[in-house]
């Protein structure tokens, strides 16, 4: 379902069908500049943020202030517009910076269940700055907050937020469009035992006293506002990058991720300097939905790929990749997301292919595509696109699939082959550097093609080409298919064991990375038999893997095939991780049956206080509509 063994922010499950693309609305609808934001930057854009913040873990709140230095872009307008969710506004002020600041009136519009409450500011003197003060819910859809039993140290609690695509609204005011780049600093308090982190040059020496201050120089969009909170201590991996994490899980950490510097090196190479000072990576606890986010000098990451050795770590490639398309050239608005995610999934294949070598980035490619065109058989012709239909009516959440990511980066790799890496990567570069902190659509990438690079080669690529890619729905037939050497040996080895019950010996496994075992397993077909099963089991011990990626095909396999050896551990996965990526698809085998509807309610009771608001929301989803079909 999603992407296999390579990292992704926000690893899309499918939508089911009843939610795939609907034409836009008849009724005009108030966000015109973006779908899925209010906020009006035609007339006013906020160009930086000043937050001064109280974490309260009691009350599963944060309260505080955000001031705003406006640029009046429209000099007749006499309103600011901000997106919000579940918050309460305490206050509004204009600070004019000549004398008191003076209340301003302000409306909040009932809640829309995808976009939230439109803030409405009258600011007739389009004050240069205005004050908000503020409180979010503790159902902040953007916030997770963890009592201390549901972290590896059990000793203080976490909180930790996930903005992208449009939750940072549930934690400040914002104009929360991609579209709106802003610089921002940040003063929070906190209980002065847990450590404060930012998307802002976290410093790795700042002491833990429960007083912190951040800074982000560069401008960002309000999808890179990150905070978290917790245990967290900081291993060095190299002058400009590190691994913060709870203090038993710190060393493993900086072990699996000890590449990471030259990460940041072959990317370099490639695409010109890292521009954003440090690059850290944040481990949080099981329950992060996602496998990461590239939130910016600090990458959140789920603790599932530490697996002891490193053929999980393309995650990092992948979020680190994001410092040159996401962060620092960033989609304009979600329908555009394949500017973010596609490039990524490109420029992760090269620095994977830099550092393990062509085999392993092969291997990973083979596994994305195939995922990808399985998916792409229940969607709607129209999200089957990399130029996606506006998402009016839409959760840009719920409009993500892996198109973006695996169809957008096989286009990337189409044109390197039809022009040559000698000719494609200054391209691509030259596409980072000429819109550094910008946003950017669809329309100006595919105008910057056809300026910068098709006439390097006029006759290299088709028009029919260039639209099959971008307006048409599958995969171009013309497109070729990754195909790894590696994968041929799992392949081979499957068969004979199938054909003689006979496994591949140890000699030959024992070199097998975690891709293979997937590939390994992923071609097993629909079901196995007992004794089958029990032979794999005990030569491979899937049955308690610690490896999430392995977790998420052999437990489907068992549960289909009726093997309930394998239930207890499934359901201790499930409990454990919070990944959506690695327990929907063990969900989705268990409520087919009665029995396993039954087990995987009672699973989820267990795990859900554990769970993240956007992972609640999935499973909860998976079991209605089996109640749905079961009556
Ligand atoms: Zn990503």
């Amino acid at each position: 379902m999603a992407v296999a063994a390579a990292g992704c922010s926000k690893e899309p499950t499918p939508a089911p069908q009843s939610q795939a693309a609907k034409p836009a609305a008849a009724k005009a609808p108030a966000r015109s500049h973006d779908e899925s934001s209010y906020a009006e930057p035609d007339k006013v854009v906020v160009k930086d943020l000043a937050l001064d913040l109280r974490l309260d873990f009691d009350k599963k709140e944060i309260a505080g202030t955000a001031t705003y230095t406006l640029d009046w872009k429209d000099k007749a307008a006499t309103q600011l517009v901000l997106d919000t969710r579940d918050l309460t506004i305490e206050s509004v002020q204009a600070d004019d910076g000549n004398g008191a600041p003076a209340p301003l009136q302000y409306a909040l519009a009932p809640s829309d269940k995808v976009f939230g409450s439109k803030l409405t500011i009258e600011a007739p003197t389009r004050p240069a700055r205005l004050r908000i003060a503020y409180h979010t819910a503790p159902t902040a859809s953007g916030l997770q907050w963890l009592d201390p039993a549901m972290t590896e140290g059990k000793q203080l609690p976490f909180m930790f937020s996930q903005s992208q695509a449009i939750h940072a609204r549930s934690w400040v005011p914002l104009q929360d469009t991609p579209s709106v780049r802003f610089t921002y600093s940040a003063h929070v308090v906190s209980r002065p035992d847990v450590m404060v982190l930012m998307s802002a040059n976290s410093d790795p020496q700042a002491e833990r006293d429960g007083d912190y201050s951040f800074s982000m120089e560069h401008p960002i969009p309000s999808y890179l506002l990150a905070i978290a909170a917790g245990d967290l201590v900081f291993k060095p991996i190299s002058a400009r990058s590190g691994v913060w994490a709870e203090p038993a899980m710190a060393d493993k950490a900086a072990k699996e991720f000890e590449d990471t510097e030259k990460m940041i090196g072959a990317a370099e190479q490639l695409y010109g300097p890292y521009r954003w000072g440090r690059y850290d990576m944040l481990v949080l606890p099981p329950s992060f939905p996602f496998g990461g986010m590239e939130n910016p000098t600090l990458t959140f990451a789920t603790p599932t790929v530490i697996v002891g050795d490193k053929s999980l770590v393309s995650l990092v490639a992948h979020e680190l990749a994001h410092s040159w398309s996401g962060n620092l050239v960033t989609n304009a608005s979600w329908k555009d997301i394949w500017l973010n995610e596609g490039f990524t999934t490109y420029v992760q294949g090269r620095i994977t292919e830099a550092l393990y070598g062509q085999e392993m980035a092969e291997m990973e490619r083979e596994i994305d595509q195939a995922d990808l065109l399985a998916e792409v058989k229940d969607m709607s012709p129209a999200d089957q696109a990399l130029a996606l239909p506006p998402l009016t009516e839409r959760d840009p959440d719920e409009a993500l699939s892996n198109v973006a990511y695996v169809k957008g980066s096989w286009f990337l790799q189409f044109l390197e082959q039809r022009f040559g890496r000698e000719v494609f990567d200054p391209f691509l570069r030259g596409w980072f550097d000429d819109h550094a902190f910008q946003s950017a659509t669809t329309d100006q990438f595919v105008d910057y093609l056809k300026k910068n690079l098709l006439p390097k080669a006029p006759n290299a690529v088709a028009p029919a080409e260039l639209d099959a890619w971008l307006n048409q729905p599958g995969i171009p037939a013309f497109a070729s298919k990754a195909r790894s050497r590696g994968f041929s040996i799992v392949d081979t080895a499957r068969i004979a064991w199938s054909g003689s019950a006979k496994l591949p010996s140890n000699q030959v496994t024992s070199e097998w990375v975690t891709q293979q075992w997937v590939h390994f397993l992923s071609g097993m077909g629909a079901r196995l038999s007992q004794d089958q099963l029990k032979q794999l089991d005990a030569a491979y011990h899937f049955t308690g893997t610690p490896n999430g990626e392995i977790a998420m095909r052999w437990y489907p396999l068992a549960i289909r095939s009726g093997y309930t050896e394998a239930w207890p551990e499934a359901g201790r996965f499930i409990e454990r991780v919070g990944r959506r990526k690695l327990i929907l698809p063990i969900y989705a085998e268990l409520v087919k049956t009665p029995e396993g509807l039954a087990f995987a309610r009672d699973a989820f009771a267990k795990a859900r206080a554990g769970y993240h608001p956007i992972t609640t929301v999935s499973v909860e989803e998976m079991l209605a509509k089996a109640d749905k079909s079961a009556q």
